[in-house]
């Protein structure tokens, strides 16, 4: 169902120019996107644009997702957290990706994670964990991580994010105000030595928890 549009979808992406890697392009044209947004607004699922999944709550804009995926930069093994999990989407797309690797995702409201499981379920994706709790601490239990994603706009870098970084791992995380962000892509060398990048203006919904708002 609806494999037109969504191949539709991933080409005006990539005319766009939000995406460009091949393999962030094929995960994209599987993953079934209307699995993970509610009946009312399922029509727009292939619409480049958020739609709520309710709690007040959104899935990301295709083209953030495609952008955030490109940035990542993933390989086929690595262990990836994702802070805001929201409806699923966004880590069943990375899974698709990270094909002998790990997916955790950690959402805030139950009621979201319960859904998400829902969703993960029917689309077939049964290797992303979602996890009940406060990202902004990140997730100790399964660090550290070679890549970590903030899907909520951060007042600042939580501190326990870089801590479960792995040297020469990637954290990518919108900062700025609880409107608008600007999406920050620090690199953890070798050394230990963080490298920061602005990428580009966003605006997420806020990041809450104890290093969040
Ligand atoms: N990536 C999601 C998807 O694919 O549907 C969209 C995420 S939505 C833009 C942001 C999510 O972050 C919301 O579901 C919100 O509840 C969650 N959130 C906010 N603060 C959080 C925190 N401290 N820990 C975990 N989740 C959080």
């Amino acid at each position: 169902m609806y494999e037109k549009e969504r191949g539709e979808m991933v080409d005006r992406l990539i005319a766009f120019g939000y995406l460009k890697d091949p393999r962030v392009a094929e995960a994209m044209k599987k993953v079934p996107r209307h699995l993970f947004v509610p009946e009312d607004v399922r029509r727009y699922s292939y619409d480049d644009a958020p739609l709520p999944i309710g709690e007040g709550q959104t899935i990301s804009a295709p083209h953030m997702v495609a952008m955030m995926c490109d940035h990542l930069e993933l390989e086929e093994n690595h262990k990836v957290l994702e802070v805001g999990g929201g409806s699923g989407y966004h880590a069943c797309v990375i899974a698709h990706i990270v094909k002998k690797g790990i997916v955790i995702s950690i959402e805030r409201m139950e009621k979201l994670a319960e859904k998400a499981r829902e969703n993960l379920l029917k689309a077939g994706c049964s290797r992303v964990k979602i996890i009940v709790g406060d990202g902004t601490e990140g997730y100790p239990p399964e660090a550290p991580y070679d890549r970590i994603f903030v899907t909520a706009g951060a007042p600042r870098v939580p501190e326990p994010l870089i801590e479960q970084l792995k040297e020469g791992g990637r954290l990518l995380i919108p900062v700025g105000s609880r409107y608008t962000q600007e999406l920050l892509k620090i690199d953890k060398l070798p050394s230990g030595r963080l490298v920061k990048k602005r990428v580009g203006g966003c605006a997420f919904v806020p990041l809450i928890g104890r290093y969040g708002w």
